[in-house]
């Protein structure tokens, strides 16, 4: 009985795992976010077992079921249409109940979309939050207000019609010249990491047709003075707390 969280490529199909390969062949069936998605992906890797469809509109009503069905002694493996479950897609509420059933849970390591974002996106990655996609609406000027003072690096999932709107709110709440990055399409063919303050992003940007899967990095505020030293910035006092 053991629930297995399954990561799937993020457009470049050789990033599958060999591990994340051997689960999938072995477990009793696959719960996927869309089974013709994830249907693609199996094929491809030759791989046969029931798929059945786990998804943020049926996740509330199937949970019980699936812990019945784990608590039966299956094995079950969860995946997404790409990257990590649970990361911005379906697989918290089954983790936790499957946590209160003491079912066990095994996210494998895998492909996700904010870890190369953050890496190429050349800002300090010593400490960052990661934020996801802003709300649309409800919460989200409220949202930005929360991170204004934010010191970390901060990384958001966006898509391309609202990139534009959400440059230009970062711009007003952070400030025109704040160091940001945006990485488009990341893994595939037309991979593109864009680096420079909002102000040029929003140029740039502003004179495209903005197409593909997006994640935004914006630094975080500079330290006001007296507080800790980003340890980027100078390690020849790496120890200073130690003392
Ligand atoms: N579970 C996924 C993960 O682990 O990254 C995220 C799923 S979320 C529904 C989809 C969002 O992830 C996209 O809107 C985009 O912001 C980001 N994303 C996914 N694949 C991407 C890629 N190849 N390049 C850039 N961003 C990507």
């Amino acid at each position: 009985m053991k629930l297995y969280l399954v990561p799937t490529p993020i457009g470049n199909l050789d990033d599958i795992t060999l591990r994340a390969i051997k689960i999938l062949q072995s477990v009793d069936a696959i719960l996927a976010e869309d089974t013709r998605t994830s249907g693609v992906l199996l094929r491809h890797l030759n791989i046969s077992k029931p798929l059945h469809s786990y998804h943020i509109f049926n996740e509330h009503q199937t949970v019980q079921r699936l812990v019945a069905q784990l608590k039966e002694g299956k094995t079950l493996a969860l995946v997404s249409d790409a990257g990590t479950p649970g990361i911005s897609d379906p697989g918290f509420l089954l983790v936790r109940e499957c946590i209160k059933n003491n079912i066990q849970v095994e996210c494998l390591p895998g492909p996700t979309a904010f870890v190369p974002a953050l890496v190429n996106s050349g800002l300090p990655n010593d400490r960052f939050t990661f934020e996801g996609f802003l709300p649309h609406k409800k919460g989200r000027q409220t949202r930005l207000a929360e991170l204004a003072g934010e010191e970390r690096t901060m990384v958001f999932y966006e898509s391309p019609h609202r990139l534009l709107k959400t440059l230009q709110q970062f711009a007003d709440t952070f400030g025109a010249e704040r160091p940001a990055s945006v990485s488009r399409e990341l893994t595939k063919l037309f991979e593109e990491n864009q680096r420079g303050p909002l102000s040029e992003l929003i140029t740039y940007f502003a004179q495209k047709t903005i197409k593909g899967e997006l994640v935004v990095c914006v630094q975080g505020k500079e330290p006001s003075r007296g507080k800790a030293k980003r340890v980027y910035d100078n390690d020849s006092d790496d120890n200073e707390d130690d003392e």
